[in-house]
């Protein structure tokens, strides 16, 4: 028996530690003198039949393994059996492909509008001839502002809704919207009739920093607006998820305190909304001049905000993704996916939800009839498992929850692995978690 080479050690003060194995997802808090023998001796080993029973514990958790265990094929035989599994389905759908928005950072072009009826038809037509072999469906509505094409939505929904009902198929969905024509109203029927579980919406910070970059096609600011959605959204029944994207740059990051109260005081009672952030990037685009004048924060100074903002998000209350991207696989790209694609207004088939415009994303077209005339070798440069041969992500603690797949462009582009940003300060977003998971201990003694 010995040390799983997944399993992480983390000093959190007073003499305790945390234990994380990024294979098996076990998390325990544990005095030092639990873990003394692991932290004193990095090659510890001993035979199993001389275990105590607190080891005998740790290696039910994977934490300990059997000392001829072949760890990394383990983690690499994850991602094949989830990939072999053809009775799930991810579906992203673009219902609408130009935007009431434009962004200071945005990168796509606009080119198109609404679905066309023939693609919607054919998009029907594909699902009714998977939903024989699936048994389960998700599907993601996405753009330009997919609310622009709400009818699209309701179309496609109530016969995606009734086709796994009559097939027995468990049937999800969620959507990212910019918020501004998300009312009550809208809201509800997406809950209720649409199948809808997670909503996707962003802020950039505080009214003024966030209409300076997120304003409408003809100017004007869009944050009282979105913001009075998201607080509607609370009105809704129902069991779904809000998560609240907050892109920061340096002046956002600067100016969160205030906004941060203020998400508190409105969101905090209602367990479903969650809080997350993502550093503003500069990815092209027709609006990527003005982009220029954004104060972007260099990846370093990246980093620390986005600790700085979490642990503030976590000590006002809110949960953030940070245990969602930690586990098993959690941090692959969906693109990496086989068994997903994105079905763009025209007919269009992608892998990758940024590079709309890169001809190795355009991986097919969805035929009338619902049957898919794909490109097979652009489609696979997306899902290659390119990180099963990268000595780095071979070696790497966070091969199980990345796989070297965390961003299928950044290495076509670059040759080089897309590492996911908690690679930086492991332990840090370990303690975050716990931190996390500790206030939610809170939450629900006090209730
Ligand atoms: S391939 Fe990269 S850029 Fe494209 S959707 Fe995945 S993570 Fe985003
Ligand atoms: S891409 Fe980076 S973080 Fe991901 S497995 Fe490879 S080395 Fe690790």
């Amino acid at each position: 028996m010995r040390r799983s080479r997944y399993t992480v050690i983390v000093e959190d003060g007073d003499e305790t530690y945390l234990i994380y194995n990024t294979l098996s997802a076990a998390f325990l808090k544990v005095p030092g003198s639990a873990v003394r023998f692991l932290l004193d001796d990095p090659d510890w080993s001993r035979p199993s039949d001389d275990l105590s029973p607190f080891q005998r514990y740790l290696h039910g958790l994977g934490v300990l393994v059997d000392s001829e265990l072949d760890e990394g094929e383990a983690s690499r035989g994850l991602l094949r059996d989830h990939h072999a599994r053809q009775d799930r389905m991810e579906l992203f759908l673009l219902p609408h492909e130009n935007c009431n928005f434009r962004c200071t950072y945005c990168y796509e072009a606009f080119a198109r509008n609404k679905m066309e009826p023939w693609v919607v038809e054919a998009a029907k037509q594909f699902v009714l001839k998977r939903s024989g072999t699936l048994r389960s469906l998700q599907t993601s509505w996405f753009g330009g502002e997919p609310l622009l094409g709400y009818d699209v939505i309701s179309e496609l929904s109530a016969f995606f809704v009734e086709v796994c009902r009559q097939a027995g198929v468990d049937y999800q969905s969620g959507i990212t919207t910019n918020g501004y024509l998300l009312d009550e109203d809208k809201a509800r029927h997406l809950v209720r009739e649409c199948g809808v579980r997670q909503f996707q919406i962003t802020l950039d910070g505080p009214c003024e920093q966030h209409d300076r970059r997120r304003h409408l096609m003809g100017g004007g600011g869009t944050y009282e607006r979105i913001y009075r959605n998201l607080r509607s959204l609370k009105g809704v029944e129902g069991s779904f998820n809000v998560l609240i994207r907050v892109n920061f740059d340096h002046e956002v990051g600067g100016a969160m305190d205030d906004f941060l109260s203020r998400l508190r005081d409105d969101f905090t009672d209602d367990p479903r909304f969650l809080v997350h952030f993502f550093p503003i990037a500069n990815l092209g685009g027709d609006t990527s001049d003005e982009i220029n004048d954004l104060p972007l924060c260099d990846a370093n100074a990246t980093r620390v905000l986005e600790y700085q903002l979490l642990e503030k998000a976590v000590d006002h209350g809110f949960r953030t993704l940070t245990r969602d991207q930690l586990g098993p696989l959690s941090s692959t790209c969906y693109a990496s996916d086989p068994r997903n694609i994105i079905i763009g207004a025209d007919g269009t088939l992608y892998k990758c939800t940024v590079a709309f415009d890169d001809p190795r994303n355009h991986v097919g077209v969805i035929q009338p009839d619902g049957s898919l005339q794909l490109d097979q070798a652009r489609f696979d440069l997306w899902t290659e498992h390119a990180g099963a041969s990268d000595p780095h992500c071979r070696s790497c603690t966070l091969n199980p929850t990345c796989q070297g797949m965390a961003c299928p462009l950044h290495r076509m582009n670059t040759e080089n692995r897309a590492c996911v940003p908690m690679r930086s300060d492991l332990p840090r977003t370990i303690r975050l978690l716990a931190r996390e998971l500790s206030k939610e201990a809170e939450r629900c003694q006090s209730r």
